[in-house]
This record gives C-alpha cells, sequence and structure tokens, in this order.
C-alpha cells in the first residue's frame, strides 16, 4: 500500500536508494547504469561528493530568503557565470524551479515585452509539432504532442503549429538540407502571413527535439533561416534548451552550434543536474532594458525562485563542468556513442535511424527499414526496450508517437558527461540486447 501517487499507480517500482556515479542503485542491491541520466538530467551522475558539500555549505548558510527581499551571493554568482557563458547578450537570468516553469515565463515575459514596446497586438505563440515544452497549460498549448495535449485542448490557450524539422522522415527524395531549411522557415513566414505578424509574440522551438522525436537536430541553416524570417516580422525566437542546453550536446548552450542566438533561451535540467529542481530563462537585452525601463518590473514570479540552496548547488555543477573540462569529454564520448550504434546495430533491420549531438542520441525503430514503416503501436515496442533494458540494469528513455503522437518508437540515451570509453560501450551492449528482444517479442 503506497499514498504516493505515482505517475502510473498500477505499475510496481524499484525503491532507489543510493547513487554511485553513472549508477543508481535499488533497495534489493542491484545496480542501474543511468544511460538517460532520469530524462537527461543527471549530467554529473548521482552522490558527486563537490555538489553536495555545496549543497550542504549552503544550507547551513542560508537556506532561503524570498526574492522580493533579497538576492543572494548563490544567485548572483551563477547568473553571473551563465551570462559570462551565453552567447550574443543573453546575459539576464531569470531563476524558477523547472523546465516547465522556464517556459511560461519566456511566454509571459515575450508578451510583457511587446506591451512594454507598445506593440499590444502580439499575443500569439507558433511552435512545432512534435516538440515537448512542459505540462503546465502554457507550456502544454505551445507543445505540439498531440496525445498529450489532446485531454486539455479546452482548456489551453491560443497555440500554432508548423511542421519539425525531422528530415529522417519529412526530407523529400532529392531535395538537399539547404532546400528543406528553406522550406521549413518558408512555412513559418507563410503562417505568420495568414496569422498577421503584428499578432505574433513568438516562435518557440527546442533546439535539439528531446523526447518527443528522440534526439533531432536542425538540419544545417535551419536555425539561421528562421532566426530570419524571425527578424523580418519582429517575432521573438524563444528556443526551448531545457533538455538540449548546459553541455548536454557538447555546448553549453546548444544554439551555439547552429551559429545563431535566440532572444530568450530556457534551461533547467542539466542547469542543476538533478541535485537540486532548478530552471531560468535567460533574455536579450534589449528585452531586459524595455521592461526596465518601461514598467520596471516583470509581472511574474513564484515562491522559490532563485532559490539559495537550488542556485548553490546549480553553481557547483556548472564550475565542475568547466574545471574538469566536460564538455570536451561530452564530445568525445558522443562520438564514440554514435560510431558503436553504427556500427553494433547495422545489421539489426528495426534500426531506422541513428541521430543526435553530443550525449543526446536516439534511435528510431521501424518494423520496416526500407519502407520506414512504423510497429503496430498496439505492440508498444518503445515499452518493451524500456523494460528489457531495466531488466538487464540499463535505464533509458524510450518513447512512442514519433510520428505524430500515436504511431513510431524511439529510444533516448543521454548518459552523464562523465561516462569513460568503457562506460559507452557497455552501454551500446546492453541496450542492443534490450532492442534486439523487444523487436523480437510478440503481442
Ligand atoms: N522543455 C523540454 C524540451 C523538456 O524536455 C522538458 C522536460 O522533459 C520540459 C520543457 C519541461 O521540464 P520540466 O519537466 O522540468 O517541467
Amino acid at each position: 500500500m503506497t499514498h504516493v501517487f505515482h505517475r502510473d499507480p498500477r505499475k510496481a517500482l524499484p525503491v532507489a536508494v543510493r547513487g554511485d556515479g553513472i549508477w543508481i542503485i535499488d533497495s534489493e542491491g542491484k545496480r542501474y547504469l543511468d544511460a538517460s541520466g532520469g530524462a537527461a538530467v543527471s549530467c554529473l551522475g548521482h552522490a558527486h561528493p563537490r555538489i553536495t558539500e555545496a549543497i550542504v555549505r549552503q544550507a547551513r548558510e542560508l537556506e532561503y530568503a524570498h526574492t522580493s527581499f533579497f538576492t543572494t551571493k548563490a544567485a548572483e554568482d551563477l547568473a553571473d557565470h551563465l551570462a559570462a557563458h551565453a552567447p550574443g547578450t543573453l546575459n539576464h537570468l531569470y531563476f524558477v524551479s523547472g523546465g516547465s516553469e522556464a517556459v511560461e515565463a519566456a511566454l509571459k515575459l515575450a508578451r510583457q515585452y511587446y506591451l512594454e514596446i507598445g506593440q499590444p497586438s502580439r499575443h500569439r505563440f507558433i511552435a512545432r509539432r512534435q516538440s515537448y515544452h512542459g505540462n503546465t497549460l502554457g507550456a502544454l498549448a505551445i507543445g505540439g504532442n498531440a496525445w498529450r495535449r489532446e485531454p486539455f485542448r479546452p482548456i489551453l490557450i491560443e497555440a500554432h503549429h508548423v511542421s519539425p524539422c525531422y528530415a529522417y522522415r519529412d526530407l523529400r527524395p532529392g531535395e538537399s538540407e539547404e532546400d528543406y531549411a528553406v522550406r521549413l522557415a518558408a512555412e513559418l513566414e507563410q503562417r505568420l502571413l495568414e496569422l498577421g505578424p503584428e499578432t505574433v509574440a513568438g516562435f518557440v522551438a527546442e533546439t535539439v527535439v528531446g523526447a518527443t522525436l528522440g534526439a533531432v537536430p536542425p538540419v544545417a541553416d535551419y536555425f539561421r533561416r528562421i532566426r530570419a524570417v524571425c527578424d523580418k516580422y519582429g517575432v521573438l525566437l524563444i528556443q526551448d534548451e531545457v533538455m538540449s542546453g548546459m553541455g548536454r550536446t557538447g555546448y553549453l548552450f546548444a544554439c551555439e552550434e547552429d551559429g545563431i542566438v535566440p532572444d530568450i533561451v530556457a534551461i533547467a535540467k542539466g542547469l542543476g543536474g538533478g541535485y537540486q529542481p532548478i530552471g531560468a530563462i535567460l533574455a536579450r537585452s534589449h528585452i531586459y532594458k524595455a521592461l526596465v525601463e518601461g514598467s520596471g518590473f516583470f509581472q511574474h514570479g513564484h515562491t522559490y525562485l532563485a532559490h539559495a540552496i537550488a542556485c548553490a548547488a546549480a553553481l557547483e555543477v556548472q564550475r565542475t563542468i568547466e574545471e574538469e573540462d566536460l564538455l570536451a569529454n561530452v564530445r568525445v564520448r558522443g562520438e564514440q556513442l554514435d560510431r558503436l550504434l553504427r556500427e553494433k546495430l547495422a545489421r539489426n533491420p528495426h534500426v531506422g535511424d541513428i541521430r543526435g549531438r553530443g550525449l543526446l542520441r536516439g534511435v528510431e525503430i521501424v518494423e520496416n527499414r526500407e519502407t520506414k514503416a512504423p510497429f503496430d503501436p498496439a505492440r508498444r515496442v518503445h515499452a518493451k526496450i524500456k523494460s528489457e533494458a531495466m531488466a538487464r540494469g540499463l535505464m533509458t528513455y524510450p518513447m512512442g508517437g514519433t510520428i505524430d503522437g500515436r504511431r513510431g518508437d524511439h529510444v533516448m540515451l543521454a548518459p552523464p558527461f562523465i561516462c569513460t570509453a568503457e562506460d559507452i560501450a557497455r552501454i551500446v551492449d546492453l541496450l542492443c540486447a534490450a532492442i534486439d528482444a523487444a523487436t523480437r517479442a510478440k503481442v
């Protein structure tokens, strides 16, 4: 009998009792290699002594001070660190408690910005199908996952969706990646013109699409062309790097690899690495200035904004990543992971695509590799991969509905940045065995 309202109350869960680097240990003593960092969260693995010490130090000094009365050194230092490493003028940090809160803050900041600069008609958001921005109502509304949105549709704010950048399925025969990027930018422009660009506040996109598509990066030039369309019509570009940011792709900000600077970026997950619940938005200077010189404040707020222990933990996570040059390890181990997945899964007829950046990698599972036809959703192949992997002591992040919210399966990997070459080899061996077992299994 449990009094915890679990995600899936009919499922019996192992009890996690201890962490040890890349491992989680349950109450029976079974060890699980955390190859997904939970949901791409645990970038430093578990029970890292440096982070736990920083948390204890901050808790002894001061656990919490409400942000309408005080600032704290932890929040100031964390904001300095992130602003110093962010591209362009993304210099202004607003700290919240997670990814959905960060996305909500981004939407409200965009809306208020346009009020401040005298463009009150801008209230609409355009995002992409097959994206995930969180489960609170604003974030769910702009999210493009049909299955997640459907039950709540009557209570969601207005949102408009265009195509994702999903080359594996949507690149047309004979079309170059460059032409594909042009086509997608034209689709956004067309939608803006249909809605009336003067009514649109922002375009929201994950830099690398995480759990919904399974680690799908944009084609080269996609974001440069999207940035140009946003600039042409004065629409803010809001990038969701809740999953792909903070080093996961080998760059602290995933958008650096695309050579553009968004107007607002949302981060979370790897910011605190799971040691504390924390998220943030970074806003460019012109947005911050418009608020400060206009009404003087952001009409928003939560009780736990810039929580002192959360900020102290995140600062220590970020300093550790920098001082131990872990982004270099993400790039090297990411390439190794990609290479081994391609080698070892080459002969599996059910592996359609392998993609990703850094230590964020996805494998799309199909029934038929030639036609890319997915498995019947009733077979729940993604769920089988998860259970086969867990049985082997491997944590992965599979999901169904890859194609349209209903059809398609993929599995995502997001191992900690501290992984060694041996760890990566072990992850690939275990994953291959789990995929083999799940795709062979009959209903
Ligand atoms: N945005 C993206 C891209 C995410 O992957 C997630 C969570 O998976 C969120 C937003 C929501 O974050 P949270 O679950 O911390 O609210």
